[in-house]
């Protein structure tokens, strides 16, 4: 394959377009600096790194703007465990999912396999669309994902008709949203998300907004399984009862990673001094509108969903004409130091995915069209 060399006056000043790891700040990186010889291999139980557990406890409060009586709860193992401690310790006995992609299909998948619980009832729709779960007789908890990363589609995230008064719980996927999208967190019992994606953090954690209603369910479930005769077995370490417990405390059950931490307290500061929540979500809307319109301009290149009010100002999908390959595209886009823009490898698509996280320069974003435009000049013009 010919190399291409992009002119350096075209390149963005910071290559780094993923959807998860995506983006750290420097700002962030001198956090971790700062810590360097006091925070960073210091007891996680010591008040030092508890004030930083603190910190993001409140910044996340402040950002998602949680109803009073909501709580912020974290733990070790990022959103692909908070699934497992779901189906552990919220799902009573069966739960409705929503599926439009690899992401809200694995959660659905991790209730299917847990034997203590019914087979779970799937709405599912093709990728590049939508579906909500439909209010259903006997489930006890809605569960989808606020943007689907692996096709680029941001979902409404409002609790389904009449399941408040049927006492089930609303439980929302928010891993690449969170940062990115609006949301009003009243319409959701578990709102959660990892902070590799929007938060610019490392993986590992999982952080959850929980409603009193959830919070209830987790202590009601963790008491039912000391009854005899109930066949649940909640390892501790998916107990939500002990995560909501130590994060009362500033900690987590077990040790965390100090630097994903620092990075995130950092982020957070950084986008509530900024204008929290507005600003953020803004700053991605306006990175999402370069990428969708540059794309409606473009002869190869098109927007892969198809209805403009699905479309993510979190996670664009950019589809490209067959007579250009995306892996040609994206991998001449990498020799130049511009990372991370391939399309959700299961979804198989010929498709450009761009992560427009607020850590992501508009600017930048702008130098991106441009780079793919002089590649594909370059390739087959
Ligand atoms: C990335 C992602 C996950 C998985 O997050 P991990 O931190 O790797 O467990 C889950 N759901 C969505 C929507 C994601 O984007």
């Amino acid at each position: 394959m010919a190399t291409i060399t992009i002119p350096p006056s075209m390149l963005p000043e910071d290559g780094r377009f993923g959807s998860g790891p995506s983006k750290i700040r420097p700002e962030q990186v001198q956090a971790l600096d700062a810590g360097a010889t006091t925070v960073l291999g210091t007891s996680h139980r010591q008040s030092t790194i508890k004030q930083i557990v603190g910190s993001i406890r409140a910044g996340l409060a402040e950002f998602l703007r949680i109803p009073d009586d909501y709580e912020i709860v974290l733990g070790n193992g990022g959103a692909t465990a908070f699934w497992d401690m779901a189906c552990a310790s919220l799902i009573t006995r069966r739960a409705a999912f929503g599926v439009y992609g690899s992401f809200s299909a694995k959660f659905a998948d991790s209730a299917a396999s847990a034997p203590f619980l019914e087979d779970p009832v799937v709405y599912r729709c093709e990728p590049g669309d939508c579906r909500l779960p439909e209010y259903t007789e006997y489930v006890d908890a809605y569960c989808w994902a606020h943007n689907e990363t692996s096709t680029g589609v941001a979902a409404p995230v409002h609790r389904i008709a009449g399941s408040l008064e049927q006492g089930a719980l609303t439980i929302v996927d928010a891993t690449s949203a969170a940062g990115a999208l609006p949301v009003d967190i009243s319409q959701t019992d578990a709102y959660y998300f990892s902070p590799q994606k929007a938060f610019g953090s490392d993986g590992g954690l999982w952080i959850a907004a929980l409603s009193p209603a959830a919070i209830d369910r987790a202590y009601g479930i963790a008491q039912s399984t000391s009854l005899e005769g109930v066949l649940r077995w909640i390892p501790p370490f998916l107990s939500l009862k002990s995560a909501i417990e130590n994060s009362r405390k500033d900690q987590t059950l077990n040790t965390p990673a100090i630097a994903t931490l620092i990075m995130l307290n950092e982020q957070l500061q950084w986008l509530n001094n900024n204008g929290g929540m507005a600003w953020a979500t803004a700053r991605c809307a306006k990175n999402a509108s370069l990428l969708y319109q540059w794309a409606e301009q473009s002869d190869y290149a098109h927007p892969f969903v198809a209805d403009p009010a699905l479309r993510s100002n979190a996670v664009v999908t950019i589809d490209l004409d067959d007579r250009i390959n995306a892996k040609q595209v994206t991998a001449a886009l990498r020799e130049n130091g511009i990372l991370d823009t391939s399309g959700y490898r299961k979804l198989g698509r010929n498709q450009l995915r761009v992560g427009v996280f607020p850590s992501v320069e508009p600017a930048d974003v702008a130098a991106l069209t441009n780079c793919v435009d002089y590649v594909v000049g370059q390739l087959w013009e």
